[in-house]
């Protein structure tokens, strides 16, 4: 029988907006896709949003019974600790978190996060029943080099190692960084190209059954117009959308896009 992937779309807030944005943004963005309950998601879209830490909790409050999952944008691997400036798991989960994006090429880029830091992340989530959204993507000048095969092949397999025997439930992002917050998205047979690929490694160190079942995400600006065709193609099972996801009425053109 053929796996059942629900699609997910998640959006990346980054370092943007405040506590009092947040009703008048779901009342806004629930009313524009036509969402009245948490049924109307159920068993057809998930829906996260990724919010800074200040939002959580009350991002928790108003989500929950919308149905849609809060996320943290970064964890650290310890429970507890001389980790200044960072926020752990049980701290999340304390607030009603059930999911963080790990590894986003932002943090890569200006936080040092490295494939061992990612890893660490991702097992550590994996451990504590936390959803990690895990974050690969080649740069403009990999993909000119023709490395993109290579490096995220590096990159999930760094992931994967690190996964071992604990539960496998985890999604991959495919987040090309010369196309986050340029406008300039990878076509649709391009991020397939590399969905597939992502989906044989998997397939190839966790086995097929957790291959099938894996949902793997596209980012780099994901938007309104694109986000059709980007569905329908076999490996793609969602969407990380960072700018349009702070626009609740775009954003809930790709919701509808998605039902
Ligand atoms: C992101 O931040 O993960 C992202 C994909 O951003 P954008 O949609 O703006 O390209």
């Amino acid at each position: 029988m053929a796996v059942v992937r629900v699609k997910m779309l998640a959006g990346n807030w980054k370092m943007n907006k405040l506590n009092s944005d947040l009703e008048p943004f779901f009342s806004a963005f629930m009313q524009s896709a036509g969402l009245v309950s948490s049924a109307d998601l159920a068993g057809r879209l998930d829906l996260l949003f990724a919010v800074p830490a200040t939002l959580l909790a009350r991002a928790v409050e108003i989500c929950r019974p919308l149905g849609i999952r809060v996320a943290a944008q970064n964890v650290h691997w310890e429970a507890s600790g001389a980790y200044t400036g960072e926020t752990s798991l049980p701290m999340l989960r304390e607030l009603g978190v059930s999911a963080a994006l790990i590894g986003h090429s932002e943090r890569r880029q200006y936080f040092a996060e490295s494939d061992t830091s990612v890893a660490s992340k991702t097992t550590a989530c994996l451990r504590d029943g936390v959803l990690p959204l895990v974050c690969v993507g080649e740069t403009l000048d990999e993909r000119q080099k023709g490395m993109t095969a290579e490096v995220i092949t590096r990159q999930v397999l760094s992931i994967l190692a690190a996964v071992g025997t604990l539960p496998k439930d985890l999604v991959i992002a495919y987040e090309p960084v010369w196309a986050i917050g340029t406008g300039m998205t990878a076509t649709a047979a391009q991020a397939q190209e590399v969905h597939a690929l992502i989906r044989s490694l998997v397939a190839a160190q966790l086995g097929i059954p957790v291959a099938a079942g894996l949902r793997i995400l596209y980012g780099g600006s994901a938007n309104p117009i694109n986000i059709a065709e980007l569905l329908q193609q076999n490996d793609i099972d969602g969407a990380l959308v960072g700018g349009v996801s702070l626009k609740p009425e775009e954003f809930a053109k790709m919701v509808r896009s998605a039902l």
